[in-house]
Parts: structure tokens; sequence; C-alpha cells
């Protein structure tokens, strides 16, 4: 697509960036940092992923307070309720759960004797950049 000016290109690539689909880099029970933001530094555990707009949820993080009225007849309680609000996942990064630190995964091949998955025991394995752990993967991909 041939842009006429500035502010159409910059107005594309706003669009191809927000079309583009980035499949989910956590699986349940990881823990998840953030980058940015005011929750800047936390730390929460993985709870859902918006696969539309790329968006992470975390337990406890980015947290919003509304009020709820009471509600008798369904005898639900009113008051202070707290939701969360969603990060985008390039803001956020997988902990790795030896060494504990912001990391990515990088993908390597591991030989071990015996290894029903290969003759030769050779198989890919996800491994943490900083501490070189294997960190278990959703394996349909291998
Ligand atoms: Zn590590």
């Amino acid at each position: 697509m041939a842009a006429k000016n500035r502010a159409a290109r910059s107005r594309h690539k706003a669009e191809v960036m927000r079309s583009r689909r980035i499949p989910c880099p956590y699986i349940k029970g990881d823990i998840v940092s953030v980058h940015t933001g005011k929750e800047l530094k936390a730390v929460g555990e993985f709870l859902a992923y918006d696969a539309k707009k790329n968006r992470v949820f975390l337990l406890g993080r980015m947290l919003v307070k509304h009020f709820v009225k009471a509600d008798p007849n369904n005898n639900k309680a009113g008051g202070e309720v707290h939701t969360e609000l969603s990060i985008h996942v390039s803001n956020t990064a997988l902990n790795c759960p030896h060494c504990s630190k912001p990391t990515r995964l990088v993908r390597r091949e591991t030989w071990s004797a015996g290894d029903e998955r290969n003759a030769a025991g050779m198989r890919w394995d996800w491994q943490c950049r900083e501490c070189g752990e294997s960190v278990p993967r959703n394996p349909k991909k291998d």
C-alpha cells in the first residue's frame, strides 16, 4: 500500500500493529512481571488472555475499584468490588520458576539417553535465557 503522506502512513502502521495476532506466550500457573505503567516491576499470576487484543490479565494487578448496589432478592451484598484490567503482552515478561527473573525462553536441543520421543535421545526444550534451566511449555508444537 502506497500511503500518500506521513499521517496516513503512521495510521496504516498502527492498524497493522493492532491487527497482528500474538499467540498467548503464557500457560496456567505462570508468574508474569509487568514492565510499564503504574504496575511497573509488579508480579502477578497469569489469569487469562485476550487473543483479539493481545492483552493479558494478571491476578491482583491493574485493579479498578467500583461500587455495587446490594441486591436483597438474590442475596448479594453491595459494596466495593475490585476487578482486574488487562495489560498488553509486549509490556509483560515471563518470570523464570528457577531463578525468578523476568526472561525470554530460548529453544535448545537437549540430549538424554533413553528418551521415548526420539531414538537418538534428542529433543527440543524451552530453556530460560538467564539460567539455562528447562521451563515446561506446551509440547504440541515440538
Ligand atoms: Zn531462569
